[in-house]
């Protein structure tokens, strides 16, 4: 790294949306630690090589045998789309696995786009977030004191769901779901589901106080004396998280992590010129204040 570059390293970060599996455990550690990356939340459940339940928890119990779960706050991922193919069993498994999974210090659950967007019921019709079979699922979510990680719909630019749903519709979905729940915390990934205007942003977090978002494609969202306002405003309710995901072809390395991803990230946040309030919740506090 060149000299020019340290003084964009020297704070911790908690990062809201990270994607690592069991099989690279010992990669992600180092490579977190050398992006000083001290904290964050693990939304990953299906390991790199297949498997299913076991895998999970026997990750969850590795992580905890090593001392992570102050370290990498581990949310569930349910496999949607068999909801489609079996509601009713696919709920009593779901709220089960919670619980269990609960014990083993998850805090709380991914729900994916494919509610929405890619799933449907034997019969054809398409799944939502507002089925009422889901119920059960957020009520054990709230007695759990879960957080939930919503992500819904795509950027506009590549929307393109099988079930020819609109984003608006899927957004009022997701909202009917929010606007149910209000003691749940919600996070909207990706700059609340890709809202692509401050404007709408700000309203959603005015509507919702149950709502916070993780931060990506800040450049889709508005200039940057439009994020300055937004990140201002509501500098208590967002949080750093780029979804880094994991690299395609090999493990996640030190190039990956912090010359393709987390150095420029720093510098973005940086050089915004945020105050110094603002800038250390959204890259450290709020995660810390919420699941350390
Ligand atoms: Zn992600």
């Amino acid at each position: 790294m060149n000299q020019a570059d340290k003084k964009y390293m020297d704070f911790p970060l908690f990062d809201a949306h990270m994607h690592y599996p069991h099989a690279y455990l010992d990669q992600a550690l180092e490579a977190y630690e050398e992006c000083g990356v001290k904290a964050g939340i693990n939304l990953w459940l299906i390991d790199f090589n297949g498997g299913y339940h076991s895998n999970y928890e026997e990750f969850l119990v590795d992580c905890n045998r090593r001392g992570l779960r102050k370290r990498f706050i581990q949310f569930f991922w349910p496999e949607w789309k068999e909801f489609g193919w079996n509601p009713d069993g696919f709920v009593k498994r779901t709220c089960s696995d919670m619980r269990r999974y609960a014990a083993l210090g998850v805090r709380g659950m991914k729900v994916w786009k494919d509610i929405g967007m890619f799933n449907f019921f034997a019969d054809g019709t398409p799944v939502y977030l507002d089925d009422e079979r889901l119920i059960p699922v957020w009520k054990t979510a709230r007695e759990l004191g879960w957080t939930i990680s919503l992500h819904t719909a795509d950027p506009s630019s590549h929307f393109n769901p099988r079930t020819k749903a609109s984003r608006e519709f899927l957004f009022k979905k997701r909202d009917e779901v929010i606007a149910a729940n209000p003691d749940i915390p919600f996070i909207l990934c990706h700059s609340a589901n890709y809202i692509e205007d401050v404007k709408k942003f700000s309203a959603l977090l005015d509507r919702f106080p149950n709502v916070c978002s993780d931060l990506s494609q800040l450049e889709k969202l508005g200039t940057d004396d439009e994020l300055r306002w937004l990140f201002e405003r509501y500098s208590d309710r967002l949080y750093f998280g780029p979804d880094m995901g994991m690299p395609d072809n090999r493990p996640p390395d030190r190039k990956w992590n912090l010359e393709e991803g987390y150095l420029p990230w720093r510098k973005k946040l940086v050089d915004l010129g945020l105050t110094e309030a603002t800038f250390k919740k959204i890259t450290w506090e709020n995660g810390a204040k919420r699941f350390l």
